[in-house]
Formats: C-alpha cells, sequence, structure tokens
C-alpha cells in the first residue's frame, strides 16, 4: 500500500514557508468557498451543454470582422479584477459557442470526437493536480498509468511484448516523432539522402513530418493507390528497389491505418512482409482508424498491424477521449529515447534507472501533461466492452448510409463503408455537367445543411472527383440521423435539377 505521506527532507517541516505556498495565500488565491462556487457552476454548465448538445446546431462559426467588433474579443488585460462568475459567463455565453460542436451526432465532417464525461473530468483532476509528466521522479504514479495504457494498446493491437511509447498532443505529433526518430537511426553520415513513401491517400501530417525531420522534398515518395485506393506491396517495392539503386536511403514506409478520406486501410499483412524484406522501417498511421481493431472488423481489416516498427493512433479520434489525445507506439522504445534523451545538468537527480521511465526522453516535450489519465479512467468506468460496442456502432452505422445511398435515385456511392466512412455524391447526368457545376451542386448541399442546422459535412476528392463524406464515429448518431441527411441532400439536388 503505498501511503500519501507529507514531504520530508529539505524544507519539508520548516513552518516559515508554509503560508506561502498553501493554496489560500496570495494575490492569484480564491477562498474555498469561491474555488466551490466556480467549478461548480462550471460543471452544470458543461452537464447542460452535453444535454441539451442535440438542440443546439452542429457548426457555428464567424468570420474575423464580426469577432473584432466583439468588445470582449479585442480588448486589453483589464488591470482591475472582473470578477470569476462574470468571466465564467463571458466565455459561456460569447466564446465557446462560437465553434464546431465536434461531438454533436450530426456533426459528419471531417472527424467526429466524442468523449465520455469520465474522461473530461480526467482531464479536469489533471490540470487541478497540474501533474508534471516529464519524469519518473515527477509523476511516478501518474507514469505507471501511463505505461499500463500504452500497455493494453499494445495488446489491442498485437504489437510484440516490450512495444511502447509515449501519449502526444495528437497524431500529426506522433507521426512526426516517428519520421524523426526513423531518420536519425537511419542516419549514415556523409551522403545520406533518406527519402519516405506514403500512398496517395496518406495524411497530410507525414508530409510536414517529413519535413520537419529534414527530409527533402524530392524524397518523400507519394506512391498511387490501386483502384481500390489501397497502397500495394509490389509498387513499394519498386519503388524502393529503385531509390537504392540511385544512391537514396529509404528510411520508412507509412502505411493507412484508416485513411482519412475514406476509411479504407492499406493492406498490412502485405505491406509489413514487404518492409521487412527490404529492411525498412514499417510505419502504420492508424490515428484515424486505430482502435477499430476493438470490433472483430475492423480487426479483420486490421491484421498485420501488430508487425509494424510504429504505429500512430489518436485516441481523440475513436477511443471518445477529449483534444488532444494522440499517441506512438514503437516496437523499440529505445527508437526513441537514443534520439530524444538529453541529460541536461540540471535533471540530473531524476535519472532514477531503467525501469522508471521518463516520458520526457522519449519525445519532444519536457513538461507535459498526463493524457493517459483520461483513457485510464474512462475505459474502467464503462468497462472495454462499452467501447468496443461504441466503436461497432460506427462501423455498422457506416454500412446502413452507404445501403441508404444507393437506394438513391439521385445520389451515388463514390467509396463504399469503411470504417465508418462512406464517400458519395450526387448523381452527374449526361455530359452537360463538368466539373464545376458537380462542385457548385455539392457546395450548396453543405450550405444548405449547415444553414438549416441539419447537419455539418466536408467533402474531399478522390481520383479527381469531388465527393461528399459522412463520417460516423459518434456513438449517439442513429440511423434517423443519416436518414435526415441523406433525404435532406437528395431535396437540394432535386431542387438545384428543378431550378436548373
Ligand atoms: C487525424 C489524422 C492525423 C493527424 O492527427 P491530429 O490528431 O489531428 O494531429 C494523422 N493521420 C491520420 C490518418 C489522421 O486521420
Amino acid at each position: 500500500m503505498i501511503v500519501d505521506r507529507p514531504p520530508t527532507g529539505v524544507n519539508g517541516s520548516a513552518g516559515g514557508q508554509t503560508a506561502s505556498s498553501s493554496g489560500a495565500a496570495g494575490p492569484l488565491s480564491m477562498e474555498p468557498d469561491a474555488m466551490r462556487a466556480l467549478g461548480y457552476a462550471a460543471v452544470d454548465a458543461l452537464v447542460k451543454r452535453w444535454t441539451t448538445l442535440r438542440d443546439a446546431d452542429p457548426w457555428v462559426g464567424a468570420d474575423r470582422a464580426t469577432l473584432d467588433a466583439e468588445p470582449l474579443l479585442s480588448d486589453d488585460a483589464p488591470e482591475a479584477p472582473e470578477g470569476a462568475d462574470a468571466v465564467l459567463a463571458a466565455a459561456l455565453g460569447t466564446v465557446l459557442p462560437v465553434a464546431a460542436r465536434v461531438d454533436h451526432p450530426r456533426f459528419m465532417a471531417y472527424i467526429p470526437s466524442a468523449p465520455t464525461w469520465p474522461s473530461v473530468v480526467a482531464d479536469l483532476l489533471v490540470s487541478g493536480f497540474n501533474v508534471f509528466q516529464g519524469t519518473w521522479q515527477g509523476s511516478a504514479g501518474p507514469s505507471r498509468v501511463e505505461l499500463q495504457v500504452l500497455e493494453w494498446f499494445r495488446g489491442w493491437l498485437g504489437m510484440p511484448e516490450g512495444s511502447s511509447g509515449l501519449f502526444t498532443s495528437g497524431g500529426s505529433a506522433a507521426n512526426a516523432l516517428a519520421v524523426v526518430a526513423a531518420r536519425a537511426r537511419a542516419d549514415s553520415g556523409a551522403d545520406f539522402r533518406p527519402s519516405i513513401y506514403l500512398s496517395d491517400q496518406g495524411h497530410s501530417s507525414l508530409e510536414r513530418a517529413a519535413r520537419i525531420a529534414g527530409i527533402p522534398a524530392e524524397g518523400v515518395r507519394v506512391l498511387p493507390s490501386d483502384a481500390g485506393l489501397r497502397l500495394r506491396a509490389r509498387v513499394v517495392h519498386e519503388a524502393i528497389e529503385a531509390d537504392r539503386a540511385a544512391g537514396w536511403t529509404p528510411i520508412m514506409v507509412a502505411a493507412n491505418g484508416g485513411a482519412t478520406s475514406t476509411g479504407i486501410v492499406d493492406p498490412l499483412a502485405e505491406l509489413a512482409t514487404c518492409c521487412e524484406a527490404l529492411g525498412v522501417h514499417f510505419h502504420v498511421d492508424a490515428a484515424y482508424g486505430g482502435f477499430a481493431v476493438l470490433d472483430p472488423r475492423g480487426a479483420a481489416l486490421l491484421e498485420g498491424i501488430g508487425r509494424a516498427d510504429s504505429v500512430t493512433l489518436d485516441p481523440h479520434k475513436w477511443l471518445f477521449q477529449p483534444f488532444e489525445c494522440g499517441c506512438l507506439l514503437v516496437r523499440d522504445p529505445a527508437l526513441l529515447t537514443e534520439v530524444f534523451r538529453v541529460s541536461p545538468e540540471y535533471l540530473q537527480d531524476t535519472a532514477l534507472g531503467a525501469p522508471q521511465v521518463n516520458f520526457g526522453e522519449r519525445g519532444v516535450q519536457l513538461t507535459r501533461s498526463f493524457r493517459a489519465l483520461k483513457v485510464w479512467m474512462s475505459v474502467r468506468s464503462f468497462g472495454l466492452g462499452a467501447f468496443r460496442d461504441a466503436v461497432s456502432a460506427g462501423i455498422t452505422l457506416g454500412t446502413w448510409a452507404e445501403a441508404r445511398i444507393r437506394r438513391s435515385d439521385v445520389l451515388e456511392v463514390v467509396t463504399p463503408a469503411a470504417l465508418g466512412i462512406v464517400t458519395w455524391r450526387a448523381r452527374v447526368e449526361g455530359d452537360g455537367e463538368g466539373d464545376g457545376a458537380s462542385v457548385a451542386l455539392h457546395r450548396r448541399i453543405q450550405a444548405e445543411l449547415t444553414g438549416s442546422g441539419t447537419a455539418f459535412l466536408s467533402s474531399t476528392r478522390l481520383g479527381g472527383v469531388h465527393a461528399l463524406r459522412l463520417c460516423l464515429l459518434n456513438p449517439a448518431a442513429t440511423v434517423d440521423d443519416v436518414e435526415a441527411v441523406v433525404s435532406a441532400a437528395e431535396g437540394v439536388v432535386r431542387t438545384a435539377r428543378g431550378d436548373a
């Protein structure tokens, strides 16, 4: 049993310091009753927002000029206090509502994020306990929990024992760490010309990661996906052999564990075999779809993910966590410490030996938050079974949406349901309608659905075709929601045809 002992040692029992270090003193302190009142008011406002979410529009925005005209948003910091109640009211009334409600059941654009309440409360606790998760010395209990949640993820993905990593701000940060680390390990000194391989469906953050890692633009090989938008091993193999012959050093193949546009998963087992044969680091960017392993259909699509050298995950997408919550898992955690560990003198007291992991040595953040707590608390609160059901619901709803669009006489499917995403468009009749007319019609569908508060949708381009997307990760979204969105879109298309 671990006992919560008062600090001992230097200054531990010196009485002189206690008043100034107590929470109830100093110019920035609050009385306990005022702390409670502010906290309770904030929680009440949150619960109200959550329980009335369906009545709100999925998207609210404003242009810069409108917001510049709002005095509250452009005045100087006040020298005198305004009072915590008034400031809370201002944040709740003027700031926070002017934003997308990414957790609204009809927010089907980009990637919805519908956090659980225990995760939100965990974030509040982490802030309040002000956990410093850069060193084990600074946060032993929290660091143990981060190790444990990473271990859960490792098991879910089927990566070998010993694989671990760290929580990050998101998938972009995880991809950047992976590319920087792979580049550093492969660096052969003079004449080193690193190259990286991804598909034309790969996420834009990989291109940015390559820039951060100092990979020249000519070394970023964007390879064509096949007719099903999947990156095939043969294409990778040929590109790598050709580049090696030309003096490049291939440092990484980055596959999609669910492409952001379509949800489509690359053939991971095939690519793993290819990378093993070529001796190239195999990275799976599973920020979008990785947690679909919790569903048998998702697990089948993601088969082979456990063979990756590194995997990017985004618990703030399909594991129902509030922003920010990303993750990088690597087969060999020494890869991260080799590249990112630095040992300044002022941190010499934090070297406690290998089993005590200093997470600040696995990435670029020294001061870092305790992001794992929200996953730990929410999964334990509901049980993993409930999370499996929530992931499954999105996959099932995507399949339903695809079937519904196939039954439409004015809409058509562009890419079939894959991990909760369907892309679709209005049927284009005859040769009369060029791309411009099609884009305008789809923009009109988006604008009318947004304007009426029906839904918020985003678009993409696939093989030169403009398409709309439904991304259905929110377990609160229902068949009725999809039906409402699809029939509203059909109405817009019919009206537009009538107008023409
Ligand atoms: C969302 C996403 C990212 C970027 O993750 P952030 O959390 O937004 O930084 C990277 N790759 C894929 C496939 C994604 O879907």
